[in-house]
């Protein structure tokens, strides 16, 4: 049986060979390990392998995992990606570098709000409904500015880009399609004046398509994890 650490090298190197294949640099695209549902030790193996940056969606089993990583913590990253209630914005605040799935305004108010004052700047993505799909969350593309614009005011925070999670799709020229329009939007952000330069985009499924459409962070669980319960 493969493990963790034999999935962690099969990704980057998918990685780097869809980064080669379009002329980028695979320097430029960064692999966060989505490690929701699987215990501390499963982290642990994947940060003997040399995995730094890890990605949860649920609130409460992240503070808990985290709590068993204290050891870790400071030489690695935490990424919340999950859906995000206001109730629960604390935790992230105080335990999080990283937030891709900011998808209203009074979310980003609350984790400034709570943010600790000794702690870096909490990193923002803004997760857009690309493929306007009805039951999924994320703002749609055209209401992407005025969040942005609102966010970019306050303080302890920093936007750094946007974040998509497409409905599943086979084809690869259909997934580059999707993937490429949350590209054109966010130069079209910077155009206006943003300064963004981080797009969080692509899975297990996906990720070449999405790096061919200049993803910078693929979110990767299955394929390095195994299958969720
Ligand atoms: C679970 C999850 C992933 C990882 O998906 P895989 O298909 O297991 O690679 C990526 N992004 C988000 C937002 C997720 O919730």
């Amino acid at each position: 049986m493969s493990s963790i650490a034999d999935h962690l090298r099969a990704v980057r190197a998918r990685m780097e060979r869809a980064a080669l294949a379009c002329g980028r640099d695979p320097a430029h695209v960064s692999l966060l390990a989505v490690s929701k549902t699987f215990p501390p030790e499963a982290v642990r193996e994947a940060y003997r392998a040399g995995q730094r940056a890890f990605g949860e969606s649920y609130v409460q089993e992240a503070v808990e995992k985290l709590a068993g990583l204290e050891d870790l913590r400071a030489d690695t990253e935490w990424h919340f990606i999950g859906p995000l209630q206001s109730n629960k914005a604390r935790h992230v605040a105080a335990h999080f570098d990283w937030v891709h799935s900011i998808d209203r305004l009074k979310i980003a108010q609350r984790l400034s709000d709570l943010r600790p004052a000794g702690a870096a700047d909490l990193q923002l993505c803004i997760q857009v409904n690309i493929d306007a799909q009805p039951t999924k969350s994320g703002v749609a593309p055209d209401e992407a500015l005025e969040l942005a614009l609102a966010i970019q005011g306050l303080p302890r925070l920093r936007l750094r880009g946007l974040m998509c999670i497409p409905a599943p799709q086979q084809d690869p020229v259909r997934q580059r399609e999707v993937f490429a329009r949350l590209a054109d939007l966010m130069h079209e952000l910077n155009r206006a004046g943003l300064r963004l330069d981080t797009l969080s985009m692509g899975m297990s499924d996906d990720l070449e398509a999405a790096v061919a459409a200049g993803a910078s962070i693929v979110r990767v669980g299955t394929a390095i994890f195994g299958a969720r319960q």
